[in-house]
């Protein structure tokens, strides 16, 4: 495992204080019938605390040197050397306790939690380590500046809460930022795909344009049925984007497109 060279490239900033990696771990509150995966194993920082405590063990590396390393050292983890971000989360739907952690690599962190938490509303827990700013933008309220897509896309599938903040100390190499721990559930709202598809195209308008009025963000799009749903929720056509809650963004997706 010694002897591999951090790719930045790859995001590949090891946690290196046992300390903090088992109390990530501890957030999963795992039980023998869980089934883990995890989400760039790396070196096995946390992968060492799981190993052989659960029922089934599937992890997601990118890196095959990585990934080869692993299968040697834990040769019952179920290694997919694959890119997350490929991954198609839904063929885990039918998984019964599915718990899901990762360090996640910084530079694709945000996609990989937009895919997942919008494929996947089956699991039980997760629990990622992201860097701090991303973090503050997955738990963002309403009408704060780190409010934005990102907040009101993952907050439409899972309640998303900080666990604990981490310094940049505690990794090799170390990072320039901050770190924090989340743990996500899942809100089991059940969106169709044109629903979906719907939420994305709708908070992809209204944020490109986050300081403009709503009014006018969708004066192309205007008809009976948009004035309708701002009367009823009693919105001001003169609001910002940034003013609605992530289930407005959902109801309103539905009757712009
Ligand atoms: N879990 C380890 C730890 O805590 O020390 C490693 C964390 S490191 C921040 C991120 C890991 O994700 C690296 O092992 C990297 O190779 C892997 N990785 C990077 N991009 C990936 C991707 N798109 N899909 C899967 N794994 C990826």
């Amino acid at each position: 495992m010694t002897g591999r060279r951090p790719k930045k490239s790859l995001g590949q900033n090891f946690l290196i204080d046992r300390n903090i990696a088992r109390k990530i771990v501890r957030q999963l509150l795992l039980r023998p019938d869980d089934t883990v995966l995890e989400i760039g194993p790396g070196q096995g920082a946390l992968t060492r605390f799981i190993y052989g405590r659960v029922e089934e063990f599937i992890a997601l590396e990118k890196d095959w040197q990585l990934a080869s390393d692993l299968k040697k050292k834990w040769p019952e983890l179920r290694l997919i050397n694959t890119d997350a971000l490929l991954f198609s989360w839904a063929r885990l739907k039918s998984v019964k306790r599915l718990k899901i952690i990762g360090n996640l690599p910084y530079n694709v962190a945000s996609p990989i939690m937009w895919d997942l938490f919008s494929q996947l509303i089956t699991f039980k827990l997760a629990v990622f380590m992201v860097q701090k700013e991303v973090g503050l933008r997955l738990v963002a309220r309403p009408k704060s500046k780190a409010y934005g897509a990102l907040s009101v896309w993952v907050q439409n599938f899972v309640w998303p809460e900080i666990l604990f903040f981490v310094s940049p100390n505690v990794f090799y190499p170390r990072p320039r930022v901050d770190s924090v721990v989340l743990c996500f559930e899942p809100r089991k709202v059940l969106l169709s795909n044109v629903q979906t598809q719907k939420l994305a195209r709708t908070v992809r308008l209204l944020f490109q344009l986050r300081r403009k009025q709503l009014g006018r963000i969708l004066r192309t799009y205007w008809n009976e049925r948009i004035r309708f749903w701002f009367e009823e929720q009693g919105v001001s056509p003169k609001a910002r984007p940034e003013e609605l809650s992530p289930d407005q963004f959902r109801s309103l997706a539905q009757v712009i497109f």
